[in-house]
C-alpha cells in the first residue's frame, strides 16, 4: 500500500501533544484528514481564532512533508453560548475557500440538545448551498448513548435528500453501522483502545462486505495518539482488496484525493482550479 490515509485525526493537539509522530506518520506513508475540534472555545470568535490558527498549523506541517487536508467546522462539545446559527454562514465561509480544505466538519450531535441541532443544520445548509460538489461533511457520533442519538441524527439528516452521497458518519460500531450504510452514506470506523478493536473493525467488514467500498478507517489521534491503523495494516489479517479500500482508496474516492486504488487523478478541482494531490514524502 503505496498511502495509508488516516481519515481522521486532529492535527493541532497531536503536533502539540505528540510533535514526534509527525515525523513518524510521514515515515509510515500516512495522510491525514484533520478534522476541527478546539481548545478553550468560549465565545464565537475565539471559534474564528482557532480556524485561522490551525491553518498556519497545516501550512508548516506540510512543509515539513506532511501530507495533509482538513475539514472546517464547528464540533457539538465546542458550542460557545453566544453562537447563533444565522453567524455559522460568516464564520465557516472564508475557510471553505481553502484547497486543502475538503469541506465541513466535525460537526454532529453529542447531546441532542437543541442548540446542538441548530448549530449542525446550519452548517450542512451553509455547505450544501455553495453549489459545490466536492464540498464533503465529516459527521461525529458520541461515545455515550451512541445508538440513541444516531437515531435521532440520522433522523435529522434524513432532510437534507442530497447529503448521503457527500457525507461520513465517524466513530460507527456494529450497532449504528447498519442504519448508517443502509442510508448511503459513508461509514467512519476509529480505531484506538479507547473506540474500535482490530477484531470489531473485521467483524464490522464481515457483516458489511457488500459496503466495504464505503468504508473507511481512522484513528481520531489528537492529544492521545494511535498507532492502530498502520499496525493494522501490517497485520495483513484483512483480505488485501478490503484493506486497500478501508485504509486508503475509499477515503481516496470519497474525499477526491489521489490514494491507493482509489482517485486516479493526482489533482483535486476546486472550481475549476487543478490542486495537485500528490505529496513527496521526506
Ligand atoms: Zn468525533
Amino acid at each position: 500500500m503505496h498511502r495509508i490515509i488516516d481519515s481522521h485525526i486532529h492535527l493541532c493537539s497531536l503536533a502539540k501533544h505528540n510533535p514526534d509522530r509527525i515525523a513518524w506518520l510521514a515515515e509510515h506513508r500516512c495522510a491525514v484528514i484533520s478534522w476541527a475540534f478546539g481548545g478553550n472555545i468560549g465565545t464565537a470568535s475565539d471559534l474564528k481564532h482557532y480556524f485561522s490558527y490551525r491553518l498556519t498549523i497545516f501550512d508548516d506541517l506540510r512543509r515539513r512533508g506532511l501530507d495533509c487536508y482538513h475539514l472546517c467546522g464547528i464540533h457539538p462539545r465546542k458550542l460557545p453560548p453566544d453562537l447563533r446559527p444565522e453567524a455559522v454562514a460568516g464564520l465557516l465561509t472564508p475557510f471553505l475557500d481553502i484547497p486543502e480544505c475538503l469541506g465541513i466538519g466535525e460537526i454532529g450531535l453529542e447531546t441532542g440538545s437543541s442548540l446542538e441541532r441548530e448549530i449542525l443544520c446550519a452548517q450542512l445548509e451553509l455547505g450544501l448551498s455553495l453549489g459545490r460538489p466536492e464540498v464533503r461533511f465529516g459527521i461525529h457520533t458520541p461515545r455515550k448513548e451512541k445508538a440513541s442519538i444516531t437515531a435521532q441524527l440520522l433522523r435529522l439528516l434524513d432532510v437534507f435528500k442530497t447529503l448521503p452521497h457527500v457525507a461520513v458518519i465517524d466513530h460507527c460500531t456494529h450497532e449504528i453501522i447498519g442504519p448508517v450504510l443502509s442510508r448511503g452514506y459513508h461509514a467512519g470506523i476509529s480505531l484506538s483502545r479507547i473506540k474500535s478493536s482490530e477484531v470489531e473493525l473485521i467483524q464490522m467488514l464481515e457483516s458489511h462486505a457488500p459496503e466495504a467500498g464505503r468504508i473507511m478507517c481512522n484513528t481520531d489521534s489528537g492529544r492521545d495518539f494511535f498507532e492502530d491503523m498502520v499496525l493494522a495494516v501490517h497485520a495483513g489479517k484483512i483480505e488485501q482488496k478490503i484493506a486497500e479500500n478501508v485504509f486508503s482508496g475509499t477515503a481516496a474516492r470519497f474525499f477526491g484525493i489521489a490514494g491507493e486504488g482509489g482517485a486516479t487523478s493526482d489533482c483535486r478541482i476546486v472550481r475549476g482550479e487543478r490542486i495537485p494531490t500528490v505529496f513527496s514524502f521526506i
